[in-house]
């Protein structure tokens, strides 16, 4: 490696195999170069959660980053961790600065039956991840009163809509969202369909929200009609917008082979439907990219807490570490594109066969055995790693 990568640690059981990946499948064979941030929670506490920004802009300076599943604090978080804050999502914190659309794949592998038979080809999550509830500003009423949303505008003036008149106590959530972040997000959909030849699906629900999602439906068929149509007409694909609910309704009953842009809030939850549809949330890759060109690579499930506290108790657990070793993989060819380092690309390559082989000969944590026919003996993530390590060795 010539240039380093931003890796930055995280918490629990992904923290585990991060260390073990690293010991067992990277070091070994990389001459690795990286700028470690420790964004473990401890860590983010004892820097009030400084280190979370640092590594976000080293994400920006290097181009590339890999990132370990974090904790999201939670008041039973403090309590546990013993907290001088609830510390906001790092993801939110990262996805804020870089500013840019996540894209989460399912890792497709013969031998897993998917939930939903007609799902033949992939679909691509396409997240928004700037704003809107990410960055909410909630307030608790404790009784009668109104609320109000209220703009001041550079110039002094301002404008005021009712949002309801409490006769008792309740809740209040303030949204936001940029016209530049909209159609970044949009330009970065065209584009990635584009590159993998894919149609592109946006859904949201402009009927309720007109002016919100209002925006972003604009965004996309402006920029279809005046930047993009010409180029997918010759790709042969389209671009398609329909409600939410109504997307959802169609793709259950689609062969997939769509690239399906979502809001924020959207994405998430259906990142994890899809995931798990083609198999595992362990079995899903997710590349962060921003409009100027930085990649962010991570699994998309969390940090495995349940396994955690069965490993602290000094059980062996059958956490997959698919998705994270993925993350490193997809971090490492970025960097071996960008620096034309053909070395260090063939190495992510290797590596990710050689996780595929390992499934396709039947060695497997829980969560993939449970979806075999017939159903093999489940490993553990050890002996996972080792086995993988094994293929790798052959194909180096
Ligand atoms: P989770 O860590 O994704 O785990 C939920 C369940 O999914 C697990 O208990 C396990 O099911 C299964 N699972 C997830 N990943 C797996 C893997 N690699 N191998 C095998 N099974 C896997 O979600 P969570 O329990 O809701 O959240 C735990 C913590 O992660 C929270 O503190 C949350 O803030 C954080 N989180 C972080 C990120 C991120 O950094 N990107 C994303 C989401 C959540 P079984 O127990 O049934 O085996
Ligand atoms: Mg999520």
């Amino acid at each position: 490696m010539t240039t380093p990568i931003a890796e930055m640690d995280g918490d629990e059981m992904t923290r585990i195999l991060w260390r073990e990946i690293k010991d067992e499948l990277i070091l070994p064979f990389v001459d690795l170069r990286t700028e470690y941030y420790d964004l473990g929670l401890p860590n983010r506490d004892a820097t009030s959660d400084r280190v979370t920004t640092e590594a976000a802009n080293a994400v920006r300076r290097l181009r590339v980053g890999v990132k370990c599943a974090t904790i999201t604090p939670n008041a039973e978080r403090v309590e546990e961790y013993g907290l001088h804050e609830m510390w906001r999502s790092p993801n939110g914190t990262i996805r804020a600065i870089l500013d840019g659309t996540v894209f989460r794949t399912p890792i497709p592998c013969g031998v897993l039956k998917s939930f939903i038979p007609g799902w033949t080809l992939p679909i691509t999550v396409a997240r928004h991840s700037y704003g809107d509830i990410y960055r909410d500003t909630e307030l608790r009423v404790e009784g009668p009163g109104t609320a109000e949303l209220v703009f001041t505008a550079a110039d002094g003036s301002v404008t005021r809509r009712t949002v309801y008149d409490f006769e008792g106590p309740g809740v209040l959530q303030g949204c936001y969202n940029k016209d530049s972040s909209v159609e970044n997000f949009a330009r970065s959909c065209f584009e990635y369909a584009l590159g993998v030849k894919r149609d592109l699906w946006f859904s949201a629900k402009d009927t309720i929200m007109k002016q919100y999602d209002g925006l972003f439906k604009d965004t996309f068929r402006r920029l279809y009609e005046t930047e993009y149509k010409e180029r997918f007409v010759a790709a042969g694909i389209t671009y398609f917008y329909t409600l939410i609910d109504d997307a959802v309704a169609r793709l259950v009953r689609s062969k997939g082979g769509v690239v399906w842009a979502l809001k924020n809030y959207d994405g998430d939850v259906m990142s994890d439907m899809i995931s798990t549809a083609f198999g595992s949330l362990a079995m899903m890759t997710s590349v962060l990219v921003s409009a100027d060109g930085c990649f962010e690579y991570e699994a998309a499930h969390g940090t495995v807490t349940r396994h955690y506290y069965r490993r602290r108790k000094g059980e062996r657990t059958s956490t997959n570490p698919v998705a994270t070793i993925f993350a490193w993989s997809g971090a490492l060819r970025k960097r071996g594109e960008l620096d034309g380092n053909n070395a260090l690309a063939g190495f992510a390559d290797a590596l990710e066969a050689a996780v595929m082989e390992t499934i396709e000969d039947r060695v497997v944590t829980g969560d993939l055995a449970a979806l075999m026919d017939p159903q093999p003996e489940s490993v553990d993530s050890e002996t996972f790693l080792a086995a993988v390590r094994e293929r790798l060795e052959k194909k180096l």
